[in-house]
């Protein structure tokens, strides 16, 4: 489309267009992601091996490498017209601002009290929990985000919702706890007394602030151990990705309706989650062979799992008590450096992400946090949103894309996935305000430590 001015600012579907099927992208991948491992065994796990863990339902999904459409439940589509279609934002302010002649789009999902795409997936696996008979489901939460959504879907179906919180979120972000226990949630820091893997972690390192992997861990642990109860993950595996593939198949019918075609496709990654969603429906075109896509990941060099990482069978948790995935990892007990405040912190990343990145269907950077905070900052002034710190990593990578658009002429069309808000991430904006942020990078050495950690497995 030659003419800018009829792209309205932002271009949204009718609530009839909020997708009725999910899009499984593995339907279309010739190397399928690795399957899981038994922690103990070392075999791949089936449906029966995964349901003391997961929700029937979503193991089938979790395991589902060829129907390439699947059918969101009513409840699911009508839940979703609360918040759903999100918009897609043409940024012209933030062009203008730049000076450049690219165009950039950007998905808008912090529409929502959850502040960010996570609630997509959340009503989901609480929905299929619900309808399986459980009593309620437990989980782990680092910044809060996926914990807020889970107990928003939990409360919204009627279902009980425990969630294990990282200690140092849980003292530094009280606020976000008070959100999750308002949806009636029970909200414990983590590492707890209440499970062994918690009161071994308090024993082994005493004043521990917790890490992710560590809350999932408990989490496991208390679902395993609870009737009743079942263990839902907010990102990384299958089954979130696919969920999350609303984005995507959203905003490529937005663009569809003018004939936009994005030159490149940015997101933020962490688990893999937003992104996957974010692509899918694209990269289900470029494995096809009918499009051509550059899609590019971006990932904090604090925590540079695609970038850095080893492509091999890892634990998603501290305590080993989950199965093994094969993806990019900095190893289980890889924790980013302390001063390290945007967000996605997770040591893996998505098979599925890992497998495509890995057949070279998509790229990585990696950007450093005073750098993102510069592009939140400018993006905020300009676009009126207030980004989460994790979104604007994809920000700084659509910004600098734009910018060397302005040196070539180049008018791309560059299309970006902003997951979130930022307003519970203060403290994170109050030291860049304050000047206090400074960048890290782990040295080689401090990765082959914990790649020494790597579980041994053939594959
Ligand atoms: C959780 C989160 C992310 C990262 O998770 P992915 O699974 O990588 O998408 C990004 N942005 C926001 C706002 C989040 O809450």
């Amino acid at each position: 489309m030659s003419d800018n001015n009829k792209i309205p600012y932002k271009i949204y579907l009718s609530e009839d267009e909020i997708p009725k099927q999910w899009y499984n992208v593995r339907a279309d991948m010739k190397n399928k992601p690795a399957p899981l491992l038994n922690p103990a065994t070392l075999k791949p796990m089936g449906f029966e091996d995964l349901r003391p863990v997961f929700c029937d339902e979503l193991i089938k999904q979790e395991l589902d490498d060829t129907t390439p459409y699947i059918d969101i439940p009513q409840e699911v589509q009508d839940f979703y017209k609360m918040y759903r279609p999100s918009p897609l934002v043409r940024a012209y302010c933030l062009e203008k601002a730049l000076g450049t002649p690219a165009k950039i789009y950007y998905k808008f999902e912090g529409n929502n009290t959850s502040g960010s795409h996570k609630l997509n997936s959340a009503i989901v696996q609480a929905y299929y929990a619900k309808k399986q008979g459980l009593k309620g489901v437990t989980t782990e939460t680092g910044a809060g985000q996926w914990g807020t959504a889970l107990s928003m879907a939990s409360a919204y179906l009627g279902i009980d919702c425990k969630v294990y919180m990282v200690k140092v979120s849980y003292e530094q972000k009280p606020f976000r706890r008070e959100v999750m226990r308002t949806y009636g949630a029970s909200v414990t820091p983590s590492p707890s007394m209440d499970t062994e893997i918690g009161r071994k972690i308090n024993a082994e390192h005493p004043g521990t602030t917790g890490s992710l992997g560590c809350a999932i861990s408990e989490a496991v642990e208390v679902a395993t151990k609870t009737e009743g109860y079942r263990y839902v993950l907010g990102s990384v595996l299958n089954q979130v990705l696919l969920h999350q593939t609303v984005i995507g198949l959203e905003a490529k019918a937005a663009l569809d309706k003018y004939n936009i075609t994005p030159d490149v496709i940015i997101g933020c990654a962490g688990g893999g989650s937003n992104l996957g969603g974010l692509i899918s429906p694209f990269m289900g075109e470029k494995l096809r062979g009918e499009k051509d896509y550059r899609i590019v990941a971006v990932e904090p060099a604090s925590c540079p799992s695609f970038t850095r990482g080893k492509f091999a069978y890892d634990f998603c948790d501290t305590g080993m008590v989950c199965p093994l995935a094969k993806m990019y990892t900095l190893g289980s007990n890889f924790i980013p450096s302390a001063n390290h405040a945007g967000g996605l912190r997770y040591h893996g990343m998505s098979p599925i992400l890992s497998q495509l990145y890995h057949d070279g269907y998509m790229e990585a950077i990696s950007v450093e946090q005073t750098s993102v905070f510069e592009a939140a900052q400018q993006f905020a002034r300009v676009e009126g949103i207030l980004p989460a710190p994790e979104s604007s990593h994809a920000i700084r990578a659509a910004i600098d894309e734009a910018l060397k658009c302005k040196e070539t002429g180049e008018k791309k069309t560059i299309l970006f996935g902003l997951t979130g808000t930022g307003y519970f991430d203060m403290v994170a904006y109050q030291k860049f305000n304050d000047g206090e942020m400074t960048d890290y990078i782990p040295s080689d050495e401090e990765l082959a430590k914990s790649f020494a950690t790597l579980p041994k497995v053939e594959g």
